[in-house]
């Protein structure tokens, strides 16, 4: 296969969802047909595994939400799919948008009960506003549910996109046989089996006037059907893949992932529109998939994937360029040459190590605490900056502190490695040693860190909420003394030594901009 066969064929995506629609049952399910796993229930079991050798994950298991993303890499009919796992918690977005940064498109589950809910919103708008392509799985048909012509209009309503049904549920309410594909005009009747979804269905499929066909349906499910066709064929949106290529219109699928309902014809259907690898922004211009010179950027860090090592894993998303093991490469940032000498890659169940990878790919490098979220690494001959990245401004802060001095050293450890994972921010205060400044998105992330710092440090921490809510950095280098209306605010110096202005509210932030016109202030750090 050529270079660019092999880029073609990779389709990079996330299954976004609102926790519960059922992502974690599609995700194993498109495993199971891709042949990455023969029992399906292999992902539940991954994620079990994981808990036993991260504790810090019985957060998780007690919230029962999902903290932390995961990469999967399989083959389908020729396709080289990399699915990324998103956490699906409202607080814990952070880390969901920035995994979103690294797909070509997303899939977007809705059970059919609810519609669109809350995360689901958050999470599309993300997508949707970086312009990729999003696929809509209504999942649960097995179960009772809205109208699907209902579902159209929560989806436009809700979220302001057109949607195409690809395939169209055959059934009622809780009754569902089997699904129309409405592009070859056929109908899919699934047996029922007792495997309770841990093996592909069976299937019959015919002509909606075919014997097989009748004889699997009752009359009046049929004559529904019909109707409901006759009146999507005049009334709905017809197929337009520039249309689903630039993020106005979503193909829609409807299936049950628990009962394997759809799901194949789903993957089939999904493989062939969704978009391989796309060109990416960089602050010198494009880098397109097919330029030779490699290419990447860093959207996670994970520490401690096993404790016993403290290891760091640093994800990176491939844009250009081949990569092969062993290479060495700029990381732009601290203009540093590292070595790839041990990339990892994340199959179905097990990491191994990769010898060449395309763009589109996920790959894991151990990280010796240089690189950080959002950094790029390339070619030293053609060094480029990835820019659309997104930094989100922290709007709580604490202070925080070892309960006892003797742990000073685990907790000076252990805050550096977290902020460079991006799990936290961490600034300093001039003339302080026993404490640091925290800062975060959310209230979930205080309480990961005070976890992670107590399981994977040993070291118990107080954690004292601060009365502020906006940081502002300067672009210019200014000291803080050159400044005119900062008695409000704290001073502080964030990982990269630049000054950080931390204000009550927005007003008092307000104010500070007003009273020295000079300087231009920012709500993130500046970029390089
Ligand atoms: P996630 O939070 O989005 O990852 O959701 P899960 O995949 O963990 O599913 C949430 C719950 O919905 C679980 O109890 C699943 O067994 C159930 N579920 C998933 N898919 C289906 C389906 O197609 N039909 C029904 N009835 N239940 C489902």
């Amino acid at each position: 296969m050529t270079d660019l066969e092999e880029i073609k064929r990779r389709r990079t995506f996330a299954i976004i969802s609102h926790p519960d629609a059922g992502k974690t049952t599609l995700t194993e399910k498109l495993l199971l047909y891709g042949g990455a796993i023969h029992l399906a229930g292999s992902v539940k079991a991954r994620k079990t595994s994981r808990y036993a050798v991260s504790d810090w994950m019985e957060i998780e298991k007690q919230r029962g939400i999902s903290v932390t993303s995961s990469v999967l890499q399989f083959d389908y009919n020729g396709c080289r799919i990399n699915i990324l796992d998103t956490p699906g918690h409202a607080d814990f977005s952070e880390d969901t948008y920035r995994t979103l940064m690294a797909v070509d498109s997303a899939v977007m589950v809705i059970d059919v009960a609810k519609g669109v809910e809350a995360q689901t919103k958050k999470l599309f708008k993300v997508c949707s506003d970086r312009g990729i392509p999003i696929f809509t799985f209504v999942n649960k048909i097995d179960h009772f549910g809205k109208n699907p012509f209902d579902l159209m209009a929560d989806i436009e309503e809700v979220l302001g996109i057109r949607s195409c049904p690809m395939n169209w549920p055959i059934g009622i309410n809780g009754s569902y046989t089997g699904i129309y594909d409405r592009e070859n005009e056929m109908c899919h009747i699934f047996i029922k089996d007792n495997a309770h979804g841990t093996k592909k269905l069976n299937v019959i499929s015919g002509k909606i006037d075919d014997e097989n066909i009748k004889a699997n349906i009752s009359e009046e499910i049929l004559q529904s059907l019909k109707d409901d066709l006759e009146l999507l064929d005049e009334a709905g949106d017809p197929f337009d893949l520039e249309k689903v290529k630039n993020g106005t219109l979503t193909p829609m699928f409807f299936g049950s992932a628990m009962t394997n309902f759809g799901v194949q014809p789903f993957l089939e259907k999904f493989l062939e529109l969704a978009p391989s690898p796309q060109e990416r922004t960089v602050s010198e211009g494009k880098v397109l998939p097919t330029s030779p010179e490699f290419s990447a950027f860093v959207f996670k860090i994970q520490a401690n994937m096993d404790p016993k090592h403290h290891d760091r894993i640093a994800f990176i998303r491939i844009c250009s360029g081949i990569f092969e093991k062993g290479v060495s490469v700029l990381h732009r940032q601290s203009g540093k040459m590292i070595r790839l000498s041990q990339p990892q890659q994340f199959l179905a169940t097990e990491r191994t190590t990769v010898e060449k990878a395309y763009p589109g790919d996920i790959i894991g490098i151990f990280d010796t605490g240089e690189l950080g979220v959002g950094d790029t690494i390339c070619e030293k001959k053609h060094p480029v900056t990835f820019i659309d990245f997104p930094v989100f401004p922290p709007e709580l802060f604490a202070r925080i502190s070892p309960s006892s001095s003797m742990k000073r050293k685990q907790f000076l450890r252990g805050i550096s490695q977290l902020a460079q994972e991006g799990a936290i921010q961490v600034y300093t205060q001039p003339y302080v040693m026993e404490s640091f400044i925290i800062g975060a998105v959310g209230q979930l992330q205080f309480e990961v860190m005070k976890y992670r710092l107590e399981n994977e440090y040993s070291v118990t921490v107080n954690i004292e909420p601060l009365p502020y809510t906006v940081a502002r950095w300067t672009l210019q280098d200014v000291k803080p003394e050159e400044l005119t209306g900062i008695d409000n605010a704290m001073v502080v110096r964030d990982r990269k030594e630049k000054t950080v202005y931390l204000l009550p509210n927005e007003w008092q932030a307000g104010w500070l901009v007003q009273r020295n016109p000079e300087v231009t202030f920012l709500d993130t750090p500046p970029r390089l």
